[in-house]
């Protein structure tokens, strides 16, 4: 069984201590590619299965979102890749090696997972509840402390405050944050994340995406991300697949690819109105070519890590048709450029596929 004796978990003193020193990341394995192929699961006693042959590979250390409404087979899908549910036929590998073939339990500890009812255990504390899957895989005590230590500064919550915490002593988006830890813990190649977000309030929602986009750069693992909310997939996507029900794929690509050629009108309704506005908030200034800065300075300025999305933004509630671009954060450092209206409009317009070009509509959408 597990060893929840207390000198298992942090001491308070030691931490104290550490939080001075610069945040380590999580040991950097990346990611394993993942491939089902022609993968079927049908519950007992319904007559239509609830993923229907379905085939699709994920690359290593991407974010995949796996976007489609309530009830069309995400969830099933998902959970077939650690085997929490067994395919009724098909074939899943993970880094080439078919994972039916594994031992379930040993194969679901080597995959992290991250749901939005969290799922922490109440009457273990933080520390306890990140080190669990370590314990079983063997990990010494003085080796998952250190790890727990580790994820804790990672996911921003200091260990000498939160380790000998129990999960009802956190906040929602706290908890969410040891839910992340606690997947990441045995640093595993490959992590599910199924509406690990949703439960959240939309604040502390895009806090959480940014942090985990910013730890996703530097950890590059595989990630099987479901939502239903088309913005969150076009956020946290390295590429998108959109399904119909029973799972099949509508469109498997990249959300700038998918946004400027919906493949078919489920995936156009999917992404709503305002599709084209939608590609500005993925492209960001410091990608785009910036016009020489003009003599004319008494224009309003936006920071160069902001996307077009934004700069239209400006725009619009200054009402003119051409901004500056700065260096810093809060837009009144060093002027880089500017951009105006026209070059937003290319931006979104000018792309290889033989699409008539589009023009923004700024009355329209988002
Ligand atoms: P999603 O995550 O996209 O909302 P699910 O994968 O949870 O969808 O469900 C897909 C379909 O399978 C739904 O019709 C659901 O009712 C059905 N389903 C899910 N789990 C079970 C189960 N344990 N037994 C029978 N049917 C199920
Ligand atoms: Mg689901």
């Amino acid at each position: 069984m597990l060893d929840t004796a207390p000198d298992s978990t942090t001491s308070p003193t030691t931490s104290a201590r550490t939080l001075q020193s610069p945040v380590a990341l999580p040991a950097q394995t990346g990611g394993a590619t993942i491939q089902l192929l022609d993968v079927t699961k049908s519950y007992p006693g319904s007559d239509a299965p609830a993923v229907d042959h379905v085939t699709m590979e994920i690359a290593a250390g991407e974010i995949v979102v796996l976007v489609g409404p309530s009830g069309c087979g995400k969830t099933t899908t998902m959970k077939m890749i650690n085997r929490l549910i067994e395919p009724t036929s098909g074939t899943i590998l993970i880094g080439g090696t078919d994972v039916l073939r594994l031992d379930a339990d040993e194969h679901r500890r080597n995959v992290g997972y991250v749901i939005q009812q969290i799922g922490l255990f109440p009457h273990m504390r933080i520390a306890e509840n990140i080190g669990l899957v370590p314990r079983m895989l063997g990990w010494s005590k003085k080796k998952t402390a250190a790890r727990v230590e580790e994820l804790l500064e990672v996911v921003g919550l200091p260990p000498g405050e939160y380790a000998r915490r129990y999960p009802r002593e956190l906040s929602g988006g706290q908890q969410q944050r040891v839910g992340v830890a606690r997947a990441l813990a045995a640093d595993p190649p490959v992590m599910l994340m199924d509406e690990p977000f949703g439960a959240t309030d939309p604040i502390t929602r895009d806090r959480l995406q940014n942090e985990f986009l910013r730890l996703q750069r530097e950890m590059g693992k595989t990630i099987v991300f479901v939502t239903h909310d088309f913005d969150e997939a076009l956020k946290m996507g390295d590429r998108i697949a959109v399904l119909g029900p029973q799972s099949v794929i509508a469109q498997y690509d990249t959300p700038e690819a998918i946004l400027a050629a919906p493949a078919n009108d489920y995936v156009a309704s999917f992404i709503g109105s305002g599709g084209q506005l939608k590609r500005l908030g993925l492209m960001r200034l410091r990608d785009a070519e910036l016009r020489p800065a003009p003599a004319r300075r008494n224009l309003p300025v936006i920071t160069i890590e902001a996307t077009l999305h934004d700069a239209l933004d400006v725009m619009l509630e200054n009402g003119v048709d051409k901004i500056l671009v700065a260096r810093d954060e809060s837009g009144t450092g060093e002027i880089l450029g500017s951009i105006r209206m026209d070059d937003l409009m290319s931006s979104i317009a000018d792309d290889s596929s033989d699409e008539p070009a589009v023009t923004i509509d700024p009355s329209a959408g988002s």
